[in-house]
């Protein structure tokens, strides 16, 4: 399994490691749980990847998606000459999905892998939900992505600075939204200066507790489907 990480801003209250922190943690708690049941192989994580929405804020420092897909390509070939036949990207950056998508079926056609994509949480913009006062917009440093760090590390987070940004102009859209029947391309500064795309003023860590077990407990589950899936031919 490959964690994918992001190094980029999340807001002025959650720390440019968020997204890398999350999916690593939610690998390592599964791994520590199932890895031995169903023979998961956990790699180091991967810190940068393709955050071109933030490449306006210094500190993100990110991976082209032309790069980033070569990497995948270079870390597939190379788990290809193990005994592993199967590779888990557990992702933790939104903006890496698509990519990843397209890397699963190259890896799947070039070097033979049976390849999955999870995530800690489905990202709302992706289908998964959003907490319910963020018009499922919280996509980005909003309330879950918070309150999940200030459960794992609250030393990293500062409530003092944190804001809500939710883009409320597009709550009347019915397609032209996140998650709506039609996608649209964005930065993140296209949502305000600050970065962030949700409400983290209501996070709490009891919150974040609950969905980072949450997270550990599905990703358990989805590895042993992982581990027993087979393709029709
Ligand atoms: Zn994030």
């Amino acid at each position: 399994m490959q964690p994918l990480g992001a190094i980029e801003q999340h807001g002025p209250h959650l720390p440019f490691n968020t997204d890398l922190l999350i999916a690593d943690s939610v690998a390592d708690a599964a791994v520590e749980r199932v890895g031995f049941e169903h023979d998961v192989w956990l790699l180091p994580p991967l810190a940068y990847t393709k955050s071109n929405e933030h490449a306006w804020s210094a500190g993100t420092i990110w991976l082209s998606a032309d790069t980033l897909l070569r990497v995948l390509d270079d870390i597939g070939r190379c788990v290809a000459m193990t005994a592993a036949r199967r590779l888990v990207f557990m992702n933790g950056h939104g903006g890496n999905s698509a990519l990843v998508g397209v890397a699963n079926r190259e890896l799947r056609l070039r070097h033979g892998l049976m390849t999955f994509l999870a995530h800690p949480g489905v990202p709302p913009d992706q289908g998964g939900v959003s907490a319910a006062d963020e018009h499922g917009m919280g996509i980005h440093g909003g309330t879950d992505e918070t309150s999940i760090m200030l459960h794992l590390a609250p030393e990293l987070v500062d409530m003092d600075v944190a804001t809500r940004n939710v883009p409320e102009a597009l709550v009347d859209n019915r397609h032209v939204r996140f998650g709506g029947s039609v996608g649209f391309g964005w930065l993140s500064n296209d949502f305000g200066p600050d970065g962030h795309i949700g409400d983290p003023t209501t996070a709490t860590a009891e919150r974040g507790a609950q969905l980072f077990a949450a997270a550990v407990d599905a990703f358990c589950e989805a590895l042993a489907e992982i581990s027993e899936f087979t393709l029709p031919m």
